[in-house]
């Protein structure tokens, strides 16, 4: 056994994070189809107008507005209707002096006319369906522009669309969608090893032997990975041995980061320590926070290696405090702003650690319940909606305290 012989705090071991994050540059094309949730490594100028010609944003009448002056429904004024103009068709002719054109929400505008009066302010004289021929009784003036969208309004050419860093919303990619991008430069998605260790833990589908257990880390380090904008790629659970996790480690090559879980602590078969030693750099191990004490964080031939405790509470937990900024700064994302919700808590909670504790908590009928049952079981977390801290100074958090709950 070798104790640890000192913890580092939460703030400095994110200080140290921080220090050795390297954002991907690599960069690559994908389709817009595929590009929601990316960030553009090259911003994209517009090579059009949109929209690319003046068009209706009404259904109604395309007038000349010097025509209608006064027009009200008592003394309409009727103008000639010379035709109709339906979205995707340009306009036949143009509007001179006393006419007007029927148009569709969406349809150019024709020459001449400079205002659209929608249809709800007009009538037929007849009382019947009216077109090309007829005429038509409008019933409002309109000022110049009215109800027109000009060419170029929304994006003119030579605007810059996207811009370099940005996070590909919803609405970005339909910007990029309006000026006819097929596809867009992205950063690369960090790419994460994720390999639980411990001779007890098997993957589920195998059959339990005496002693084991099912691994539970990979799959929860592998969904909060996919789930901020990194690639998990599982690997093989690995043996208590300095072979088999040198070889392991060695396999980890191409990835960007490294996380394993279990064998960070200070057991005699927790050997992550003298295997990042033979390889790299220990940059901090332990961390005065509960749960997620026994915490390793490498630099292996410059490569991020977390090795984060095998309680899988303990695992998440500090996925979520620590992997996750991590990650999204390598990615090129912005911090992960998690919501947080101010309510009494329903139960007191005696925090003995002198740690700075993750608490878990679950929200009932808009109070905190405490949801921490131990590190080791990871229902702390599946049957929680959250979390509160505890300061290391603080002993007892006493019922109907208002305490801030961070949603997962
Ligand atoms: P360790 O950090 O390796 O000392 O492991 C601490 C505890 O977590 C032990 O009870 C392990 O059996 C358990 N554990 C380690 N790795 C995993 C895993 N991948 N899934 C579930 N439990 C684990
Ligand atoms: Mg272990």
């Amino acid at each position: 056994m070798r104790p640890f012989t000192s913890t580092i705090s939460l703030e400095e071991a994110r200080h140290r994070l921080t220090a050795a994050i390297n954002p991907i540059a690599r960069t690559g094309r994908v389709k817009l189809a595929d590009a929601a949730g990316r960030v553009v490594a090259s911003g994209v100028t517009s090579t059009i107008d949109v929209p690319p010609f003046a068009r209706s944003a009404m259904d109604g009448y395309a007038v000349i507005a010097n025509d209608i002056i006064g027009a009200t429904r008592d003394t309409p004024v009727r103008l000639g209707v010379v035709e109709r103009i339906y979205t995707g068709q340009m306009p036949r002719g143009s509007i001179s002096r006393g006419r007007c054109a029927e148009i569709a929400t969406g349809a150019p505008i024709p020459e001449g006319a400079d205002a659209v009066v929608m249809v709800e302010d007009t009538g037929t004289p007849s009382g019947g369906a009216h077109g090309p021929g007829d005429t038509v009784e409008i019933f409002t003036a309109a000022v110049p522009g009215q109800n027109i969208g000009p060419r170029g309004a929304d994006i003119a050419a030579g605007a810059l669309v996207v811009d370099a860093g940005d996070l590909l919303t919803p609405g970005r990619v339909g910007s990029m969608a309006a000026v006819g991008c097929v596809d867009v430069e992205v950063y690369e998605r960090p790419r994460v090893a994720i390999l639980s260790t411990g001779n007890e833990v098997v993957d589920p589908g195998q059959a339990l032997g005496p002693g084991q257990i099912f691994d539970v880390n990979s799959f929860t380090l592998a969904a909060i990975v996919a789930a901020h904008g990194g690639v998990p790629e599982r690997h093989k659970a690995v043996e208590d041995s300095l072979e088999a996790l040198t070889t392991a480690l060695d396999a980890c090559g191409h990835a960007d980061v490294i996380v394993f879980s279990g064998g960070s602590s200070v057991g005699e078969r927790d050997l992550i320590l003298d295997v990042v030693a033979a390889r790299g750099e220990m940059i901090f191990h332990g961390i005065a926070i509960k749960p997620g004490k026994p915490t390793a964080f490498a630099l292996v031939n410059g490569r991020p290696l977390f090795g984060m405790p095998g309680n899988p509470t303990s695992c998440l937990s500090n996925a979520y405090i620590l992997l996750v900024p991590f990650l999204r700064a390598t990615a090129h994302l912005p911090p992960f702003q998690p919501r947080i919700v101010r309510v009494p808590l329903a139960r007191r909670i005696n925090s003995i650690a002198r740690r700075h504790q993750i608490y878990t908590v679950r929200l009932i009928d808009g109070s905190a319940h405490p949801a921490f049952k131990g590190s080791g079981d990871i229902t702390s977390l599946s049957q929680a909606d959250g979390y509160i801290e505890i300061p290391e100074d603080d002993s007892v958090v006493e019922a109907g305290t208002l305490v801030d709950v961070t949603i997962f």
